[in-house]
């Protein structure tokens, strides 16, 4: 019988050379554990040769039935990366099709709940305006802009302190909100840019592909920071005001620039956290915080002169 062909699942490897050797062990036996000699991967046997283990059936990249039950399952493991990285592994072969299906549909699966969370909360504001006053003036966040500002995180009406320009909201985009939607894009061309991280591991392409579509899930809700903050500060700003607790209905609790640039810190604290455990805890690659923090620097760095360039040096005024 000839031996099944197995390959080390970080670098592709081809290990029939290792199994064949099995039979000139003395006595002959299937070790447990292996070593690749290519990359220096410690896995085991089964991992590679048995389906039970090399198979997850309920991640969406697997299963064969119950699609939307494992979209689900997928989409909220994809929320908390230390919990995905550790249920989905290498070993797991990638399904490209299905991740770029679970990519799209899961980023708007998240967007449109934000949509909806935040135009609740905008009609909570309506409706609390209408009981105080008995007419809609002196709102200060209505379920229309709520729902606008949820809808396209992005536009420069972000930084204004009125958002009365709403309706007629141009789609231009706030440089912050650029900068981190690029560098949410680049890191793994930094990864690929970067040979001594790669030519070490070898790790395939495949598995940044696979760690970069999962990033983007709940991308929504970090990129939308700003959105959560102005919608947030001025629905309970409104209630406070009506309390009498603060001096006016337009005044705003969080300092000015807080929530501009919310946007930006969440979405790079959210890049290193779910690079740092995919490297960890998916890639097995020592001292992957390191490199991480590296890679999204660069990142940041080209998205930022990428800004410049389109914006000048203005940028920041914005
Ligand atoms: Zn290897």
């Amino acid at each position: 019988m000839s031996p099944p062909r197995a390959v080390c699942p970080r670098c592709g490897y081809d290990q029939s050379g290792a199994i064949a050797a099995w039979d000139r062990l003395d006595p002959p036996h299937c070790p447990i554990a292996g070593v690749c000699t290519e990359c220096g991967l410690d896995f085991e046997w089964r991992d590679l040769l048995n389906p039970a283990f090399s198979r997850q059936p309920r991640f969406f990249e697997h299963t064969n039935q119950r699609r939307l039950a494992s979209f689900v399952r997928t989409w909220r493991a994809a929320a908390r990366p230390w919990v995905f990285w550790r249920w989905v592994k290498m070993e797991h072969q990638p399904n490209v099709l299905a991740m770029a299906w679970l990519a799209a549909l899961g980023f708007l699966l998240t967007q449109s709940l934000m949509v909806i969370a935040l135009g609740l909360v905008g009609l909570v504001g309506d409706v609390g305006t209408l009981f105080r006053t008995g007419n809609w003036y002196g709102r200060s966040m209505s379920i229309g802009d709520a729902f606008a500002i949820a809808a396209f995180p992005f536009g420069t009406y972000l930084d204004e302190r009125t958002l009365s320009a709403l309706w007629w909201f141009q789609f231009d985009i706030a440089p912050l909100q650029l900068i981190a939607g690029m560098t949410l894009l680049l890191v793994p061309f930094a990864f690929l840019l970067v040979p001594t991280t790669l030519r070490r591991a070898k790790v395939q392409r495949v598995h940044l592909l696979r760690i970069w579509t999962y990033s983007l899930v709940w991308a929504p809700v970090f990129l939308g920071a700003t959105a959560i903050f102005i919608v947030f500060d001025r629905t309970v700003c409104g209630f406070l005001a009506y309390m009498g607790l603060r001096p006016s209905w337009t005044d705003r609790m969080l300092p000015y620039g807080f929530d501009r640039w919310s946007a930006l810190v969440a979405t790079v604290a959210w890049l290193l956290l779910w690079w740092t455990t995919a490297t960890s805890l998916y890639l097995r690659i020592p001292h992957g915080a390191a490199v991480v923090a590296l890679l999204t620097f660069a990142s940041l760095l080209v998205s930022t002169l990428a800004a410049l360039l389109l914006y000048g040096p203005g940028l920041f005024l914005y």
